[in-house]
């Protein structure tokens, strides 16, 4: 998409942008057992991390608990897009909820590798940010074979038991190459570290940093839409100045944009994390519009088809209700 400029103030913005296949997914599967079970439907953790995305669930007869234990003996309960440890499994079966499981086949994938090579005797350095919910899913797979390393500060303190036997694997929506400063210092405490079977940083994380990484340095400033608690909307902000973005913010919505921030600038970068519904975008282009950016340049640098199908015991409901 693109639209001329009428005095050279313009928006560059990025594709891909915006949600995921997990996340797209995790919605739908909310939607979906609103429509079919009726309300309420209990979600544990927010179904992504996006306050707009939380806020029309709950109008919609979603109720968002912390815990399990909240849930009503016997009700319904969908698990967020980020995964839950066997433990919080088990605490449903133990009040016999009715589990709708919306983790994200890709945060599923690091599970089992965690699983794997704990079975295998390995100590594994899971990188990721502690007290995030996805690592505290993962982390509980294999809680006596896994460490959290924070970052490349952290490398220092890791202790292993055979240093031949130490494999990282890591949160899904990392900074790809803040993650690989912390592999590179952990290889060279431990020579013999073995890298995950595959990507764990998930395609959408990476596409979404390298889209940025293309105008970042073309850009005054550059605007995430993302909400606070959402890791892969964050990283954007930090990936954006570390390529040269003259400053970046990110915002929930487009109210949140201060003028004073584009004072004297020409060309704003615009992007959104995975959880971000594409009306919000929408909404802050309309407002660089009114506050003087008018051209809109669209900057490509991948295509997405991935699709994921809904939670299996939600599809075979959803058939039989016809
Ligand atoms: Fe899945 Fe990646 Fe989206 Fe997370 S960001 S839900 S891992 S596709």
């Amino acid at each position: 998409e693109s639209t001329p400029s009428r005095d050279g103030k313009r928006i560059l913005l990025a594709a891909p942008r915006g949600y995921c296949a997990g996340v797209d997914r995790a919605v739908d599967a909310v939607e979906k057992a609103l429509e079919l079970y009726g309300a309420p439907v209990y979600v544990r953790k927010e179904i992504v991390h996006n306050k707009f995305v939380v806020e029309t669930l709950s109008k919609r007869g979603a109720i968002f608990v912390s815990e399990a234990d909240e849930v009503p003996e016997g009700a319904r309960v969908v698990f967020s897009a980020h995964g839950v440890s066997p433990a919080v499994h088990a605490q449903a079966a133990a009040r016999n909820l009715a589990t709708i499981d919306a983790t994200c086949p890709l945060v599923t994938k690091v599970h089992k590798e965690a699983v794997r090579f704990a079975g295998d005797e390995y100590d594994i350095l899971l990188i990721g940010h502690d007290g995030h919910e996805e690592v505290e899913g993962t982390h509980g797979e294999a809680p006596d074979h896994i460490q959290v390393v924070n970052g490349p500060h952290e490398v220092d303190k890791v202790e292993v038991r055979d240093p031949d036997k130490v494999i990282w694997l890591s949160q899904t929506t990392l900074s790809v190459d803040e993650t690989m400063q912390t592999v590179r210092r952990l290889r060279e405490r431990f020579p013999n570290l073995q890298d995950p079977p595959s990507d764990d940083i998930c395609y959408a994380t990476q596409n979404r940093q390298v889209a940025v990484k293309e105008f970042a340095p073309d850009s005054d400033v550059v605007i995430v839409v993302g909400s606070a608690n959402s890791s892969n909307s964050v990283r954007l902000v930090e990936v954006a100045l570390d390529a040269g973005a003259g400053a970046s913010y990110r915002v929930d919505t487009s109210d949140e944009i201060d003028p004073a921030w584009l004072e004297g600038a020409t060309t704003v970068g615009l992007t959104s994390g995975a959880s971000v519904p594409e009306i919000l975008v929408r909404e802050v282009i309309d407002r660089l519009k009114e506050l003087g950016f008018t051209g809109v340049e669209e900057v490509r640098t991948a295509t997405e088809d991935i699709l994921f199908s809904l939670p299996k015991n939600l599809r075979a409901d959803l058939k039989a209700a016809g």
